[in-house]
């Protein structure tokens, strides 16, 4: 069978689809037949090395698709179930195997394509939303990169909570995604300096917490946007790194929180896997809206990863095996 496989560490030329063995799955493990895989951020960090990765490694932590096999001692997945998965690295391929407590069955009405594109942001915007700063119909908060995958789900997240929700966005047409998603105040921080931008609408510092996955480029100048005591949830280095942060710029900014974050820790046990799905499902159900921006074919994942980082993709980018 086919799957990407990263032989070095290096830019969109080091993703190679190579004829590979099919995985067989061991005790407590299911082979999931690929219908499609989630193209996220932190894949570009574990093709770059700035997350390390034991080499060689197949990238993707995220898919949909039908269970084909399953190991012994696998109590919660069967042949022919219809499933996701975002924490298990070798999504790249046309079959993987996959720790089987790991597996979410993806519910009727929901499409495989659907399941793939929201288990990873998805969940990832409920847990910022629900618990890294819980939002509620008093909060106020900031949202970067706004039409990004990430960006577009916690932004409906947090109008469904109540909350005034400002995000910035790169171009004007990102700025009429943001806007459909339902953000009130869409900032174009590429032509207006963002911070500036926030205080002319908003006030000194309006923010309860701002959600920053965007990193090194914007988390500084956030600061000073918070309220007392108000959250800084930097959670991604889209724009590179956060350089390290002296814990006097939180006190002379107002006793701020300071966190990043990672889904990883909001889906460890089981029991919370599932019923962040869950809800996440529902919200589906009840209207909240996936974006689509791009698929591409597994042989075309160089471009799919250059167009990520080139800042060109919108709401979820998929690959086909
Ligand atoms: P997006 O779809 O949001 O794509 C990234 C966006 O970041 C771009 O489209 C671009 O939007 C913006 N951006 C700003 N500066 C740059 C830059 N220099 N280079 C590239 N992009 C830039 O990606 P995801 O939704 O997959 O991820 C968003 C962030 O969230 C990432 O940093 C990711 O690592 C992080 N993340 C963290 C998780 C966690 O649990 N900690 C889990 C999931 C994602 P624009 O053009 O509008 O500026």
């Amino acid at each position: 069978m086919r799957a990407i496989v990263v032989r070095r560490l290096g830019g969109p030329e080091v993703l190679v689809a190579e004829e590979v063995d099919e995985p067989v799955p061991g005790p407590g493990e299911a082979v999931v037949e690929v219908a499609a895989a989630g193209l996220n951020f932190i894949d570009t960090y574990h093709r770059s090395g700035l997350y390390p990765v034991g080499l060689p490694f197949t990238p993707g932590l995220e898919a949909s698709g039908t269970v084909v096999a399953a190991g012994s001692e696998v109590t919660c997945a069967a042949e022919g179930d219809r499933v996701a998965f975002c924490t298990s690295l070798g999504a790249y391929a046309e079959r993987t195997v996959v720790p089987a407590d790991r597996l979410v069955p993806v519910p009727g009405g929901i499409s495989l394509d659907n399941a793939a594109a929201v288990m990873l942001q998805g969940l990832t915007a409920h847990y910022l939303a629900t618990d890294t700063y819980p939002l509620d119909s008093g909060s106020t908060c900031l949202v970067h990169a706004g039409a990004g995958g990430v960006g577009l789900l916690l932004t409906q997240m947090a109008k469904r909570l109540g909350a005034v929700v400002y995000t910035t966005v790169g171009t004007d047409a990102k700025a009429e995604i943001s806007e459909a998603a339902g953000a009130d105040h869409v900032i174009v921080y590429s032509r207006e300096d963002f911070a500036e931008r926030v205080r002319e609408i908003g006030g000194e510092r309006p923010f309860d917490v701002i959600y920053d996955g965007v990193g090194k480029a914007t988390v500084p100048a956030g600061f000073g946007l918070l309220r007392r005591r108000g959250t800084m949830a930097a959670f991604g280095n889209a724009s590179g790194a956060v350089e390290p942060v002296d814990p006097l710029v939180l006190s002379s900014h107002g006793s701020l929180f300071f966190t990043r974050p990672t889904l990883f820790d909001h889906v460890a046990a089981r029991s919370e896997l599932l019923a962040r799905s869950a809800q996440l499902f529902e919200w589906m159900r009840d209207g909240l809206s996936v974006r689509i921006g791009a698929r591409f074919p597994l042989g075309e994942v160089q471009e799919a990863h250059r167009a990520l980082e080139g800042r060109k993709t919108t709401g979820k980018v998929l690959i086909r095996p």
